[in-house]
């Protein structure tokens, strides 16, 4: 099923998300957890991506393994380096084993690479190629906090009109911390006229080890108040794990109260994670 038919139903929806493992070993693990997270039923499930790495063959595969279970994949993609005949190579797998969706990425820049000699410089470059390939329902990445190499949000805004002009139909999200932040960034897309679906990524941090990572790659502003409660409970792992997950919880209940009616999930392999923010959401999901 195409993701866009999923959450264009307007009643609200959860999906959570997967990455592939970084060494082969490492698959059977990744699987079953993938499989216990489809045991929830959430909407649909996203698979991570690894640029260039020997494993990156195993997003196909698990999202082909998510379609067997009933649960509609959306399989990462990113660009960066690639060549046009190695992306239509994996969109023809793709497509050969019943992936409809695929979030189009353009991929961390590696350092010293020249951007102007590349293939494909931009998401909206990989958008394209995709929607001249056919077939798939396309998504794309936007950061309500602009994307790090931005100069400023209106430029970002400016990118992100051309990456849907490109063939993207929804957008997902960088994990926010402030929900006013998504609601000032959705109002920005409307007044640019992007009116494509966006659904909210929201990152459950359930140890304070995460929390340095997190900011550095995304850039996301922590609030005061998540603030106090890594302080307060950083130091006891089971505890930050149930404050992680009712900070997420309540972030979500008033995106959905706020008419953000698709939230994902970065589940993060973690199918105990996923299992207790769905339960906390039961009766709203109902
Ligand atoms: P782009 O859309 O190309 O944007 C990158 C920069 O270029 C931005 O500053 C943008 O404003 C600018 N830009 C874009 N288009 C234009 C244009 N036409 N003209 C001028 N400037 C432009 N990484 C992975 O490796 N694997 C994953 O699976 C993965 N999944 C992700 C999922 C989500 C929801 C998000 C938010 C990020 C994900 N990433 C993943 C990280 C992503 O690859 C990085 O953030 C990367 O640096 C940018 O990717 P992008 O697709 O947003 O790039």
């Amino acid at each position: 099923m195409k993701i866009t038919d999923i959450i264009k139903r307007g009643k609200p929806t959860l999906s959570f998300e997967v990455f592939p493992p970084k060494t082969d070993s490492a698959l059977e693990g990744v699987r079953a957890a993938a499989a216990e997270i489809a045991g929830l039923s959430p909407a649909y499930m996203s698979v991570t991506y690894g640029a260039g790495g020997s494993t990156a063959g195993y997003t196909a595969e698990i999202a082909s393994s998510l379609l067997a279970l009933g649960t509609t994949p959306l399989a990462h993609l990113t660009c960066i380096g690639a060549s046009r005949e190695s992306i239509r190579e994996k969109l023809t797998d793709l497509r050969a084993r019943g992936v409809e969706n695929v979030l189009a990425l353009r991929g961390d820049l590696p350092e010293g690479i020249d951007g102007n000699a590349l293939s494909f410089r931009h998401a909206s470059d990989l958008a394209e190629e995709i929607c001249s390939f056919g077939g798939f329902c396309i998504g794309g990445a936007c950061y309500p906090e602009k994307h790090p190499e931005s100069t400023d949000s209106d430029s970002d805004v400016e990118a992100l009109a051309v990456k849907v002009a490109s063939g993207c139909s929804f957008l997902t999200t960088q994990m926010f911390f402030d929900n006013s932040i998504l609601y000032n960034f959705l109002y920005r897309l409307l007044r640019r006229g992007i009116d494509v679906p966006v659904v909210a990524g929201i990152m459950p941090v359930t140890n304070a080890a995460q929390i340095k990572r997190i900011c550095s790659i995304s850039g996301a502003a922590l609030p005061a108040r998540f603030l106090r409660i890594v302080e307060r409970y950083g130091d006891n792992p089971a505890a930050m794990k149930q404050a992680g997950i009712a900070f997420a919880t309540e972030q979500i209940v008033d995106l959905y109260a706020n008419g953000v009616s698709a939230v994902h999930v970065y589940s993060m392999n973690k199918p105990d994670v996923a299992a207790a923010i769905y339960a906390n959401l039961s009766e709203i999901l109902a």
